[in-house]
């Protein structure tokens, strides 16, 4: 089968992991090519005056971290955009469809992964948005599915609502990839943190063989179908 070309489409630092971590291990084994695209800085939104200038050495620790996990998963290219961390929404939605249109033009994706629009994270809300602006429908598009995945710590914490809620009706097994999966996230340990926090190993461990036993499997990465294309073209 002709090798896929992927990309993932995060707001910060972590979330490309935690939310298909293991299905993007998965394309790297199969010779797809998997491009990462992180669009806000992931560390000023902590603190009070939410300033980067004192928080250079830590942001610069951060895309270390990033490096190094998504190299753990094969990742082809990684790019960092650095927007205002949880502060999306003061940046214009027209600027943010046109980074990642720039993206979708040159690697010219056949899946799309990010994140759902029911997250309790703004950054979350605002990336799903925008991805959907960006890809949407056009004839000289290659772009065939786009999925959204869940992020421990943000998809599972907002309030219920029904239209919202995150009701995973696509499932891939990552059996032989969540170790992969794990370990990319020991990368990151700036942003993980001790069980029981919905951000820790065990808890995406956990998560996984539950959506895994959701459909009978090991474990699983569960998605959101947005749109699927199929047939010629
Ligand atoms: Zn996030």
């Amino acid at each position: 089968m002709k090798p896929k070309r992927i990309l993932v489409v995060a707001a910060h630092p972590d979330d490309e992991v935690l939310g298909c971590g293991a299905t993007m291990a998965k394309h790297s084994i199969n010779r797809d090519e998997v491009h990462v695209v992180i669009l806000a800085e992931g560390i000023t939104g902590r603190d009070e005056n939410c300033s980067l200038r004192k928080r250079n050495d830590d942001l610069r620790r951060l895309k270390g971290s990033s490096t190094k996990a998504n190299s753990i998963l094969g990742v082809k290219s990684l790019n960092f955009h650095d927007l205002p961390d949880n502060r999306m929404d003061s940046v214009d939605m027209l600027m943010i469809v046109k980074i990642i249109e720039a993206h979708l033009k040159h690697i010219k994706p056949d899946i799309v992964y990010t994140h759902h629009f029911g997250d309790l994270n703004i950054d979350h809300r605002i990336v799903n948005s925008a991805v959907m602006v960006a890809c949407r429908p056009q004839p000289e598009n290659h772009l065939r599915e786009i999925l959204f995945f869940e992020v421990s710590s943000s998809t599972g914490w907002q309030a219920p609502d029904l239209s919202q809620a995150f009701t995973p009706n696509w499932f891939e097994d990552v059996s032989s990839t969540l170790s992969i999966k794990l370990n990319a996230l020991q990368s990151y340990k700036s942003e993980m943190r001790p069980w029981p926090h919905a951000r820790s190993i065990k808890a995406v461990e956990h998560l996984a063989r539950w959506r895994g036993a959701f459909v009978g499997v090991e474990a699983a990465e569960a998605f959101y179908l947005g749109r699927k294309l199929i047939g010629e073209k």
